[in-house]
């Protein structure tokens, strides 16, 4: 039996709706950009695996260091306890993030990042005994699948089931091209409300929206409302850490600074899970006393991982390297370059690019999730060995780093060749 159907007997995969959802694709082996198939066919890693894979797939520097690290300690539980790569990991983080970030908490994934990143905020003011319980957040966000990710995520059809069980949030409208104006007025319309706690964002691009873009510049302003009104700010980097928008990280194009941020994804270059929450220390302070129901009473049994946090230094080995900046532009200018050729022509709504992200919005009627159209741009995509998945009408490209120019052209190829199937109404 193919990997495919003893999967299909068994398992439950994520955002899938098992009942009509085809086979999945057993793959065996993945190198570089590509992934390789059990009926023997190859995949381009357009999407970086859900925009974890930033270094291509088996990275050889990546794979030897976790089996030196399986080698020496494996694991060790977090409270009480303390090792090498956690804290050689954290001082590495702190070198290259703004210069308040302070302290480095660890968990498992972007979600629970963001649960520690609120629990951290709210808990702030708690323990100093002012009421501030409020979060705002941007419409369309996504920070995650847990309850206090899902309560800051744009409610849709996806949290309806759980919806009385998710906290009140402010939404802001997100400030894109036009808009900054109307979404700078309504933060300071909320910001006169006492009982703000904290402000939580994707910087410069939103990723699950449909790679939803905004300026450095107005995201300053935000954050510089928010600092006068002490408001707490939550930079979530989940996806946009470590290359995605061609700096190191979204917040290198900002002159403000956030109070907390939140990472994932990218971390470990997609070899292991791993989250990571940083704050200022002004923050760290708040949870000091003598009292030890100040402390913050989170933690994971996997918490600080040595072979995740093993894994992620050698991902930052490639991150630190002279040819990392150079991939980021290399392929900054050629997505440039492709969005030029595109906008503008038939069927093509907007092209929309920030670094490495590369996004174009079909012109078609009528859209939403469950169109038709996402899982005919989806399989078209497949057909020519390329695994895109678009988000409705809208398909990018996040490709990991090491993507060759040739593997490039292809992806644009396939990106041309949908315009020209909704063009056509082939389908
Ligand atoms: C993916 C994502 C998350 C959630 O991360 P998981 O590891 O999937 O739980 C949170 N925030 C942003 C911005 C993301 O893109």
């Amino acid at each position: 039996m193919s990997l495919a159907q003893r999967d299909k007997a068994i398992l439950w995969h994520p955002y899938t709706q098992m009942q009509t959802a085809p086979l999945p694709i057993g793959i065996t082996r993945g190198e570089g950009a590509l992934l390789f198939s059990e009926d023997g066919k190859t995949y381009l890693d357009a999407v970086s695996s859900w925009w974890v894979n930033i270094h291509g797939h088996a990275h050889p520097h990546i794979a030897q260091r976790v089996s030196q690290q399986l080698q020496t300690l494996e694991h060790v539980i977090f409270a009480g306890f303390t090792h090498e790569p956690a804290v050689q990991l954290a001082e590495r983080l702190l070198r290259l993030l703004p210069s308040n970030q302070a302290r480095v908490f660890y968990t498992d994934n972007g979600s629970t990042a963001v649960e520690v990143a609120l629990k951290m905020v709210l808990q702030y003011w708690f323990n100093q005994g002012v009421e501030k319980t409020k979060i705002i957040a941007f419409e369309g966000s996504y920070h995650g699948d847990t309850f206090g990710a899902m309560s800051v995520s744009e409610r849709s059809v996806f949290t309806r089931p759980f919806q009385q069980y998710l906290f009140d949030v402010e939404f802001l409208p997100v400030p894109v091209p036009g808009k900054e104006e109307q979404t700078l007025a309504r933060l300071q319309e909320l910001l006169q409300h006492e009982d703000i706690a904290a402000f939580i964002f994707e910087p410069l691009v939103l990723g699950t929206a449909g790679m939803v873009m905004y300026s450095p510049e107005v995201l300053n302003e935000l954050l510089r409302l928010c600092r006068k009104q002490k408001v707490m700010t939550i930079a979530d980097e989940v996806m946009t850490g470590f290359g995605r928008t061609g700096k190191r990280f979204a917040m290198d194009s900002l002159t403000e600074q956030p109070d907390v941020m939140c990472f994932s994804k990218g971390i470990t270059g997609g070899t292991m899970a791993l989250g990571v929450t940083t704050c200022t220390q002004e923050i760290y302070n708040a949870f000091l006393s003598q009292d030890k129901t100040k402390a913050l009473f989170h933690g994971h049994s996997y918490t600080a991982n040595p072979v995740a946090c093993a894994a992620s230094l050698a991902s930052l080995d490639l991150v630190e390297a002279p040819e990392f900046l150079q991939n980021l532009e290399r392929i900054t200018a050629s997505h440039a370059a492709f969005a030029q050729e595109l906008a503008g022509k038939e069927g093509i709504k907007e092209v929309r690019q920030t670094g490495t992200i590369l996004a174009v919005e079909f012109e078609v009627g009528e859209t939403s999730y469950f169109h038709n159209l996402r899982d005919v741009l989806y399989n078209f995509s497949l057909e020519n060995g390329v695994l895109l998945r678009p988000l409705g009408n809208i398909v990018y490209a996040l490709p990991p780093y090491c993507i060759t120019t040739e593997q490039l052209a292809q992806v644009y190829q396939t990106m041309e060749g949908m315009r020209q199937l909704i063009v056509a109404r082939a389908f």
